[in-house]
């Protein structure tokens, strides 16, 4: 078996390879070629720790797996990334495990590539203000994913703690977009695209101040009771999802679904989009909501490239188990 360190991951696979291998897999699962299996995350009553196993199997790109990890808020303070984890890939044909991957640098990769993805397929061809809600470890893999989906003109950005936010500022700098720091409602009421990637258990935009054509991509809410919309907007927004049956249990859509503002044939599958078995956005006045929950096979699309292009440039370490 092989073993596919952080820093090889991220020497050899970029965001163009992620994005591919995102956009593939939600084409596949919704050709119903690839199943994400049920998710287990537990609180570990335990440094405040959220742990669990994503797992799934991709039959058209042969990727059999779990990724096993969580969310360590402490980590922060000791100078690592809250989110912690490692993805296993098996042999479909054996079941022999074929390679561990470190899968921290491959989340936040992927975690961008689905919010870009949704930004490809459904936001305005001519957005050119991109919001940020959030500025923690993944928002600035979404800033640079999203920047090169639209000709986008400026970045505004809200984030809880002010202070991170000169993180984000950098990282539009350094890709020419002025960047300005905003409030929530000013952020809404100027964006065309926006993305959401906090940990917030609230609505921290209200459906009142979202314009006709925005596209929002709501990626923080990724387990029962988080929350960064207002449920409203997905009565008056057209709604995409990575994985249905995420959206509404885990997913920002849980709320609206508990609600019954919301039912499930009013979610399509981005992979329809993308597989042109969905129109997408129809108009330019349409409010577009993607509530990326994170499925497993991401993470095993993202860890299939690293492994195979590690062997190829011999960056994977074979050891015997
Ligand atoms: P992080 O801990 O580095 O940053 C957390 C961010 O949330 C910060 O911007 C912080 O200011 C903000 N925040 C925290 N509490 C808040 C509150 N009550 N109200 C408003 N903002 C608040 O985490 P990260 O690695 O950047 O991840 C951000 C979120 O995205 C997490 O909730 C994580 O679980 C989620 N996530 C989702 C996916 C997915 O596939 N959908 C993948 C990875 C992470």
């Amino acid at each position: 078996m092989f073993v596919v360190s952080e820093e090889v991951c991220r020497k050899v696979v970029s965001r163009a390879d992620a994005f591919d291998a995102v956009q593939a897999v939600f084409a596949a699962m919704a050709r119903g070629d690839a199943r994400n299996f049920p998710v287990v995350r537990e609180a570990l009553g335990h440094a405040d720790a959220l742990y669990g196993f994503k797992s799934g199997f991709d039959r058209a790109g042969l990727a059999l797996g779990v990724k096993s990890g969580g969310y360590w808020p402490g980590n922060a303070q000791k100078g690592l990334t809250n989110h912690q984890s490692t993805v296993f890939l098996f042999d479909p044909d054996t079941g022999q495990l074929q390679a561990l991957v470190g899968g921290n640098y491959l989340t936040a990769i992927r975690t961008a590539a689905a919010s870009a993805v949704s930004i490809a397929h459904l936001a305005r061809k001519d957005a050119r203000v991109l919001g940020m809600i959030g500025a923690g470890h993944q928002a600035q893999f979404q800033l640079r994913a999203a920047a090169e989906q639209r000709q986008f003109e400026k970045v505004i950005a809200w984030n809880l703690h002010p202070e991170k936010l000169s993180i984000l500022e950098a990282v539009a700098t350094e890709l020419g977009l002025p960047f300005e720091a905003v409030g929530r409602q000013q952020l809404a009421e100027q964006a065309d695209t926006i993305i959401t990637i906090t940990s917030a258990h609230e609505a921290l935009l209200d459906s009142g101040w979202i314009r006709p054509g925005t596209h929002i991509a709501c990626m923080g809410t990724d387990t029962a009771g988080k929350q960064e919309l207002d449920p409203q907007l997905f009565s008056d927004a057209s709604v995409f999802t990575d994985e249905l049956a995420q959206s509404i249990t885990i997913g920002e859509a849980q709320h609206a679904f508990k609600a019954g503002q919301l039912q499930e044939a009013d979610i399509t599958a981005l992979g329809a989009v993308i597989n042109g078995d969905h129109p997408g956005r129809v108009t330019d006045d349409e409010i577009t909501v993607f509530d990326g929950t994170g499925v497993g096979l991401q993470d095993l699309a993202v860890a299939a490239v690293a492994l195979r292009v590690a062997c190829e440039e011999g960056d994977a370490k074979e050891i015997a188990l």
